[in-house]
């Protein structure tokens, strides 16, 4: 990549009625180590998180609690979200509420703007809705009920009977954008990622789009159509708007002509709205298509994944307490293919701290620190005349340098770790085979003590990629 370009990187957005956990956290992390990498590599990085605090199931936990929706998403904005991303040391550039006013302007503009050019009629749409998904379900969609359910249709994901609603309904022609999009997968195959998530989407797609129903009028907690007082904005609509409103759509074009275009880190269960719907609504906009949209995999506990509606959820904190977030930022990126599925253990992530946290890079970075501090009052010496062992070392550097960055830009995150730890590797074997203390022993082997530690320093330095800035 050229140093100096844009990169805009974006997370979904917290639904603020979730409870955090590793997964929620794991998508941040993801996208936090990306944007660090982008920013030590001097381009324009801006990295985007924020909250989803739109929508009928909001209205309905604000009201079970005695308070006005605005009040709730600003309680658990304040007492959940915020504190996860300082739990996991984030390094977000913004954090944009769906309920502030630079969002609710730019999605009327947005919508008035597809209303104009025709891209929105209003229709009649009767289905089965999901309070907890937000969403109409297809037939297909819906399983047997259980236990209290017994003999009714449930959703499948939160086992619960679904209504039938029926309503005027304002809709977006997405079928319009079937060709457009196929053509869109076809001429950009790295749009979608990774490969797995991509082969889903083109077939969903290629079953044949329907147009989309983007309006709610039985209940007023979201943004209002701006020609229709009685309709509030569908919330996946309203939220997907995030990446372009934050980014200054409709209110800051200058901003928006520089960040814009964006990669969409997203689990893979929501990918076809990312890659779907989202880019139809901004070609029916005339804007670009995000750069690319990132499905990456669940992360499994005992087996099982992390689910928003079943709590088997672990709270960040309970890892960070102890291990801290380097370490929980270093581990799930480390030990699960980034875009596959991934297991998470106390157990693997308790070895692979001391093994390769403690015992690799800390115990290479304190003997360094300890050696120039005692030989050289904490500064690093400059290099003398260099050997074919420090010849071997840069050649190491260059290599996992090279090879990380091109592992990153394939989105390949645990690969970029694992170059990197090849400098970690070969340092600790370095110092194991010069035997600095010895050389310490020595006046006339100063200068060769020098070279050994300034290149050892310049390795850990150039090692630290998962680590703070
Ligand atoms: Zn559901």
């Amino acid at each position: 990549m050229a140093s100096g370009d844009s990169f805009y990187i974006t997370t979904p957005i917290f639904y603020v009625n979730d409870v955090p956990h590793i997964g929620h956290a794991y998508t941040e992390v993801a996208a936090d180590v990306l944007a660090r990498w982008h920013r030590q590599s001097g381009d324009d990085t801006w990295l985007l998180t924020g909250t989803d605090e739109h929508g009928q199931k909001i209205l309905r936990t604000a009201v079970a609690n005695e308070t006005t929706p605005k009040a709730w998403a600003t309680k658990l904005v304040e007492e959940a979200w915020q504190p996860l991303l300082q739990t996991i040391d984030m390094s977000n550039d913004d954090f944009i509420r769906t309920t502030e006013e630079r969002h609710e302007t730019g999605v009327q503009r947005f919508l008035q703007h597809l209303y104009d050019e025709g891209h929105i009629y209003a229709g009649e749409y009767e289905g089965f809705y999901c309070v907890g998904c937000e969403e109409y379900k297809q037939p297909s969609d819906l399983v047997d009920g259980t236990g209290a359910f017994e003999h009714q249709k449930v959703c499948a994901i939160h086992s619960k009977p679904v209504e039938l609603l029926q309503e005027k309904n304002y809709f977006f022609r997405m079928s319009a954008f079937q060709e457009r999009l196929l053509d869109l997968y076809e001429t950009r195959p790295d749009f979608i990622q990774p490969e797995s998530v991509r082969n889903e989407i083109v077939s969903f797609v290629r079953r044949g789009l329907e147009d989309l129903s983007i309006s709610r009028s039985t209940f007023d907690w979201g943004v209002k159509v701006p020609w229709d007082d009685d309709h509030v904005v569908y919330v996946w609509f309203d939220a997907l708007l995030n990446y372009v409103t934050a980014a200054g759509y409709g209110q800051d074009d200058e901003t928006l002509a520089r960040r814009w275009p964006a990669v969409h880190l997203v689990g893979k269960d929501i990918a076809r709205f990312h890659a779907v719907i989202w880019p139809a609504m901004l070609m029916a906009a005339g804007l670009e298509v995000p750069k690319h949209v990132f499905g990456h995999g669940w992360l499994l506990v005992g087996g099982e994944k992390m689910s928003k509606s079943k709590l088997t959820g672990i709270a960040p904190q309970d890892i960070t307490d102890t291990f801290g977030s380097d370490a929980f930022r270093y581990y799930f990126l480390r030990a699960i293919a980034f875009g596959q599925d991934g297991s998470f253990s106390w157990e693997d992530l308790s070895a692979r701290y001391q093994a390769e946290l403690a015992n690799g890079f800390g115990n290479l970075a304190s003997r360094v620190i300890a050696m120039l501090a005692k030989y050289f009052d904490g500064a690093v010496p400059a290099a003398g005349e260099e050997t074919a062992a420090e010849a071997r070392i840069h050649q190491v550097v260059e290599a996992a340098v090279a090879d990380a960055d091109a592992a990153i830009s394939r989105f390949a995150i645990h690969e970029a770790i694992a170059s990197v730890w090849t400098i970690v590797d070969e340092l600790n074997g370095y110092i194991t085979e010069q035997q600095p203390w010895v050389l310490a022993k020595d006046d006339a082997t100063r200068e060769r003590l020098g070279t050994v530690l300034n290149t050892t320093a310049e390795g850990c330095a150039r090692s630290r990629c998962c680590s703070r800035r």
